[in-house]
């Protein structure tokens, strides 16, 4: 085929960012991209803040406060405590259809503080940290959608942007609480997007995932006195992680099961009564992750058995894969073609190089590529992003604003995302998201086959949280 291409077809080619988009891109376009640098200061405050505040799940509540207040000021109908956490908050702008939304997080990660600088050292010793860069990712968010907002407003665009607040991505899934009790439902369109060591429009499932506690319960006895009156929670335990063990060779490539014991006993002159474990068990499927929670509980009863004691299968949480969506990915793509990846200064470059020297990762500095869709290899992780692609087609972008290849959930991401470093992705992520709900507002057609695919990919499934029953465990500090 490719030897039919006529020279002018390969001029054509060579137009790449802008023939996808249909046109040049349009006033309205062109526009909310003026809009996020128009409140680019605004935006990274709110990222830096957020930065400093760096508050763990489901306490996020200068965070959320600091979000919502901004939204309500430009405009918004904010709506707070949302499914029951005080974090969580809802704001709205505008009436009909389309209704777009767009999901923002704000949790920081336990124990990886560290200071807006390229030599490892904790801002506060033993604190949190944004180790996966949610400060900006909750601030590009916003700043997408007030550039919709104020379009609306302007009525040059007609529908309804959406802003919602999820906090606790880190740890119980906020989204997963607001997915059950149907949040998301009305929405026709969801965008979402995450700080990256590199750029693209994401077409990667990520893993379903569930999330148990198996608690063993037994007799308490003296361990030299009387031991044969007692029948050992811990036995329990360890007689359910070798099962675990046992079945790894016996699962797919795909899937991963990895627990901690979280409840020992406490001393060993007393045969615990009471052992537990916690352990996820994920893949990209969650078919798959069906029948490992199904052998799980198997093993569990299996080892309660052998030891005589009661054991107890808890759900804690759990989230689904994300469901892709490839024409929803292709404006992303394009539309992030046309604002391109972030320019670096050489000092920011060397930043960068010397966060992956102290890393050992290859000394490259910052990516500046756009990664092709086809070419993006699955790597393991789980989202809650993944509950909300089941209940309402959901685009997802990646952005740069760390080092290649340097450690996530670690200290570089937190200081490059206290840095222009840092910013840069941050107003590329919101141009980017922006310019492509423009599309989905302006072009009714391509709203159309973004539905189409999800309707057709999802079939029959139907969306179910893994939760316990009630509201989210509330940290009680
Ligand atoms: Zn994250």
């Amino acid at each position: 085929m490719h030897s039919r291409l006529t020279p002018l077809v390969l001029a054509a080619f060579c137009l790449w960012p802008l023939t996808s988009l249909g046109a040049s891109p349009t006033a309205v376009k062109r526009t909310v991209v003026a809009s996020v640098d128009k409140h680019a200061d605004e935006l990274v405050d709110v990222s830096d803040k957020v930065w400093g505040y760096a508050e763990t799940a489901l306490r996020e509540y200068k965070s959320s406060k600091l979000l919502a207040d901004f939204a309500e000021a430009q405009g918004f109908t904010v709506t707070r405590n949302v499914s029951g956490m005080p974090t969580a908050f809802v704001a709205k702008f505008g009436a009909g259809r389309p209704i777009v939304g767009i999901l923002g997080e704000y949790d920081a990660l336990p124990g990886v503080s560290q200071k807006a600088q390229a030599e490892e050292s904790p801002l506060v010793k033993g604190a949190a940290g944004h180790g996966c860069g949610h400060n900006l990712l909750g601030a590009a968010s916003l700043g997408a959608a007030l550039a919709i907002k104020e379009q609306i407003a302007a009525g040059k665009l007609h529908g309804t942007i959406i802003y919602f607040g999820t906090p606790a991505e880190e740890a119980v899934g906020g989204k997963t609480y607001m997915a059950r009790d149907g949040v998301f439902n009305d929405v026709d369109v969801m965008f979402a997007w995450h700080p990256g060591d590199r750029s693209h429009a994401d077409m990667l499932t990520g893993q379903a995932m569930v999330d148990l506690r198996i608690e063993f319960h037994g007799h308490a006895a003296h361990a030299a006195a009387d031991p044969w009156n007692g029948r050992s929670a811990l036995d329990g335990v360890e007689a359910f992680t070798h099962g675990v063990n046992l079945m790894r060779e016996h699962m797919p490539l795909s899937s991963r099961v990895h627990y901690v014991i979280s409840d020992g006993g406490d001393v060993p002159n007393v045969v615990p009564d009471h052992a537990a474990v916690w352990i996820w068990a994920r893949d990209q499927k969650r078919s798959e992750v069906e029948k490992l929670y199904a052998r799980l509980r198997k093993i569990a009863d299996g080892a309660a058995l052998m030891t005589e004691t009661k054991v107890e299968v808890i759900l804690q949480a759990g989230s689904w894969e994300v469901l892709t969506n490839d024409a929803g990915a292709k404006l992303l793509d394009a539309n992030l073609r046309w604002i391109g990846t972030p320019t670096y200064t050489a000092d920011e470059d060397a930043f960068a190089r010397k966060i992956q020297t102290a890393t050992n990762v290859p000394v490259v500095g910052m990516d500046r590529d756009i990664g092709a869709l086809d070419e993006q290899v699955e790597e393991g992780g789980s989202t809650d992003v993944g509950d909300v692609s089941w209940i309402v087609p959901t685009l997802n972008l990646t952005v740069v604003t760390s080092p290649r290849d340097a450690p996530w959930h670690a200290w570089p991401v937190v200081a490059t995302g206290g840095t222009s470093i840092g910013h840069k992705g941050l107003i590329v992520a919101a141009k980017t998201l922006a310019a492509t709900m423009v599309d989905l507002f302006e072009k009714p057609q391509a709203l159309r086959a973004v539905r189409a695919e999800f309707e057709k990919k999802r079939g029959s499934a139907v969306f179910k949280a893994y939760l316990p029953d009630g509201p989210p465990p509330l940290p009680k500090d």
